[in-house]
């Protein structure tokens, strides 16, 4: 284990809820926090029927599994939820004025050893360490998603970001089996900068009929040995997660970032991937 013992995730849903999960798995306690009871124990719930499966597969006894469960605890008021831990992890929506004033809340109630991360998928790390006020204890800790299979944080220095936060974020990483990448500040880090255009891209190709749907997946599949094609992994992202997110690449980085015209129309008329039922595909 590292020097963190007890940490706070805030926001209980896809990936906050997920990330709870590891965090109890490799043993730590975790309390999770979000805006309603409901979320909190829907959260809780979807961690706990998922702990049941592992149990059913013979992947993990039942003992080990109520350890497990009891160390989740759901904590509705934010400044009780971080008053005695160690590390503070917020996953709640991509919005940063609702972050800001989160981290806000968060630094000025947690200890003053604690240190601060944030699962952003691509907004501005500095400033948020600068909202929470606490800017050298300040990173990004960008899990993927599902965090309970896909082994790998990309940790996110900002502007502020003391080498001994970094140091300790990246231990607690290692303590949770992930692999550990280090990306200074800049839109969408390493993996969403190199994604989101290689998605983008084959929206063009889709637009200008270059090849269909299923061809152009089967040739990325194959072709590049990918779990999945970019048509169907967007399906499975949501195509309004890759709009905001290229909008914003766009926005910082240039025009080589422009989400293409197909996406927009796409998103516009809610076909939005393997949540509302239809994407590239249909579900
Ligand atoms: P989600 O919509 O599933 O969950 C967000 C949760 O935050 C909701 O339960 C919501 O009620 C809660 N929330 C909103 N405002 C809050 C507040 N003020 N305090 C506490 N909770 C609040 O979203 P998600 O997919 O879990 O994404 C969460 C974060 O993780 C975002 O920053 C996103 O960019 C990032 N992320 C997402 C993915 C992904 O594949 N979905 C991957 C990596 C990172």
């Amino acid at each position: 284990m590292s020097s963190i013992n007890k940490v706070a995730v805030i926001g209980a849903g896809q990936m906050g809820a997920g990330i709870a999960l590891v965090i109890a798995i490799k043993g730590y306690n975790v309390i999770l926090n979000d805006i309603s009871q409901d979320f909190i124990l829907n959260g809780l719930e979807k961690n706990k029927q998922w702990l049941n499966r592992q149990v059913e597969k013979n992947k993990m006894t039942q003992e080990e599994v109520n350890d497990i469960i009891a160390r989740m605890k759901g904590e509705i008021d934010l400044p009780t939820a971080v008053q005695d831990v160690d590390l503070v992890i917020e996953a709640i929506i991509e919005n940063m004025e609702i972050k800001n004033k989160t981290w806000k809340i968060i630094g000025s109630n947690a200890p003053d050893h604690a240190i601060f991360g944030s699962n952003t998928s691509s907004l501005s790390i500095t400033e948020m360490a600068k909202a929470s006020d606490r800017p050298t204890e300040f990173l990004g800790i960008h899990f993927f998603n599902p965090p309970v299979i896909m082994n790998i944080i990309e940790f996110i220095k900002g502007y502020d970001t003391s080498e001994s936060t970094l140091e300790k974020a990246i231990s607690f990483g290692k303590s949770l089996d992930m692999n550990t990448v280090i990306a200074n500040e800049s839109p969408g880090f390493i993996v969403n900068r190199l994604l989101i255009p290689q998605l983008n891209e084959a929206y063009y190709a889709l637009q200008e009929g270059v090849a269909t749907v299923e061809d152009i997946d089967i040739a990325m599949k194959i072709g590049l040995n990918h779990p999945m094609g970019p048509l169907k992994l967007s399906d499975f992202i949501g195509l309004d997660t890759i709009l905001f997110i290229a909008e914003y690449l766009h926005q910082e980085l240039g025009e080589k970032f422009r989400p293409c015209p197909l996406l927009k129309k796409m998103v516009k008329s809610g076909k939005l991937g393997v949540k509302t039922g239809e994407g590239f595909y249909k579900y």
